[in-house]
């Protein structure tokens, strides 16, 4: 996929970045943000953490309720953002001490070193081959390896490699393979200042850590996996051919969903309900029906939230698919020896009787936490956070995009859980308000 995500040679030399607009995080809502903006004239810097833009989207499998493949719709959208001419992307990079300056907004932007040159690496996979050092991949969580020389992930944009360089051994395989010498151990990272006229926040959500829920399991028994995990199981770009039970690389024949896994939950002090987990978990268990036809799939639920055009009825499909849904809470989960795990269970459609029943392979389905990352972006005027950690909108219902900041919105996950299709309609908001903002300036 080409890429357009370098500053102009004159922005880099002087360290000093100028444009209309910054787009910090560059999952859907980032790019539907930028893109909007970009085409209606104004130049755009957005800035991604990671190594590729993409967000949680590009790892998922399909979507509910249509059931569409995600990264075949994700990524023209993708390829939109990184060939538009209005539209800069920093990957791997950092913003940092965001301020008044005039009528407009200043930051730092901390480009962090890949140790490969952007302008020479064609993303060929010869460093990744040559390199010894095999580590755990987090763009699958964990499920597969990759090496310390990498390329991100195959539908990554920019596909440009990367030296992990704190599992790296400085052997230099990667170095004396890559036909266009484009790995640079001497690179360090890079600060720019940057001036805009407004800023929008698009920096996603965190998954809830699910080994926090310590009476589950997760982390302690290898056949208790979370619903990402499983996502990225049942992906085209899967890392396996099928689903397989990590403990010994068995399909499984009876999986258990546990829903609300950090979410509606004071215990782990996080009371909202995450408001995607029931229908991806209902989506997951009709993909698992049609990938594996001879397994069982049980739903545990305390309620079902199927409140979007379609989700009823996606959840209906499911039920006549097989889908088996019992309404009860796990209070714990035990691991047998086979590696099955034995689930104890309240029945609440059983006056509350504790029953407990057994799986050889449990998701967790985990809810979703707000990014942490915000409140460090402004340092001399603090953003506002609603009670819930996320970014506080300054009117929920008549202003969802503004937020405690003159010039500064919010789009999708960054102001609380939602799905695709809000997401998208969210970063539509806040880069109309964005739009009209800087044209007010001027
Ligand atoms: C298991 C699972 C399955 C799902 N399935 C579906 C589905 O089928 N259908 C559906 O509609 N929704 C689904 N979702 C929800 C969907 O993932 C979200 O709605 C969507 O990803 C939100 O997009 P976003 O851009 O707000 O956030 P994200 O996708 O989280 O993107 C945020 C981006 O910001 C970047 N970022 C973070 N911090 C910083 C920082 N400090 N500086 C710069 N960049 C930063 C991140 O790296 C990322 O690229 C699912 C979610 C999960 C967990």
């Amino acid at each position: 996929m080409m890429n357009n995500n370098i500053n102009s040679p004159e922005q880099r030399s002087t360290n000093k970045l100028k444009y209309d607009a910054l787009v910090i995080g560059g999952g859907i809502a980032g790019q539907e943000a930028s893109l909007n903006l970009a085409n209606n004239g104004f130049k755009v810097l957005m800035v991604e953490k990671d190594l590729s833009i993409g967000g949680k989207m590009i790892q998922l499998s399909k979507v509910f309720p249509t059931l569409d493949c995600s990264a075949c719709i994700a990524t023209p959208k993708i390829s939109e953002t990184a060939r538009n001419p209005n539209i800069t992307i920093m990957t791997y990079s950092e913003v940092e001490d965001i301020k008044r300056d005039g009528n407009g907004l200043k930051a730092m932007i901390i480009e962090k070193p890949r140790y490969v040159k952007a302008d020479l690496c064609t993303g060929c996979p010869i460093c990744e081959e040559k390199c010894p050092v095999v580590v755990e991949d987090e763009y699958n969580y964990g499920l597969a390896g990759r090496k310390a020389a990498f390329i991100p992930f195959d539908l990554a944009s920019p596909r440009i490699a990367a030296i992990d360089i704190e599992n790296c051994t400085l052997c230099g395989a990667c170095e004396r393979a890559c036909p266009p010498n484009a790995i640079d151990f001497s690179m360090e990272k890079k600060e720019f200042d940057l001036s805009v006229k407004s800023v929008i926040i698009a920096t996603g959500f965190e998954l809830f850590p699910a080994e926090k829920k310590k009476e589950y399991g997760f982390g302690k028994f290898k056949n208790v996996i979370h619903s990402m995990q499983m996502d990225r199981l049942l992906a085209p770009t899967r890392p396996f051919n099928n689903v397989l039970r990590p403990s010994d690389g068995r399909m499984p024949d009876n999986i258990a969903y546990v829903l609300c896994t950090g979410s509606r939950d004071l215990s782990v002090g996080n009371p909202i309900c995450s408001q995607i987990c029931c229908m991806y978990s209902i989506k997951q268990a009709q993909l698992l029906l049609g990938a594996l036809p001879m397994t069982d799939v049980t739903i545990y639920y305390i309620d079902i939230r199927a409140f979007g055009k379609g989700f009823d009825e996606f959840y209906e499909q499911g039920k006549s698919m097989g889908v088996e849904f019992i309404k009860g809470k796990i209070a714990k989960i035990e691991e047998k020896e086979n590696g099955n795990l034995t689930l104890k269970y309240e029945d609440f459609e059983n006056g509350g009787k504790t029953v407990e029943a057994d799986h050889d392979l449990v998701v967790l389905s985990v809810g979703v936490l707000p990014n942490k990352d915000v409140s460090g972006f402004f340092k001399s005027e603090p953003l506002a956070l609603d009670i819930h950690q996320y970014v506080k909108q300054e009117d929920e219902l008549l202003s969802p995009a503004k937020t405690s900041i003159e010039g500064v919105f919010v789009a999708g996950t960054s102001s609380g859980p939602m799905d695709i299709p809000d997401s998208i309609l969210s970063a539509g908001a806040a880069s109309a308000e964005a739009a009209a903002f800087i044209r007010g300036l001027k």
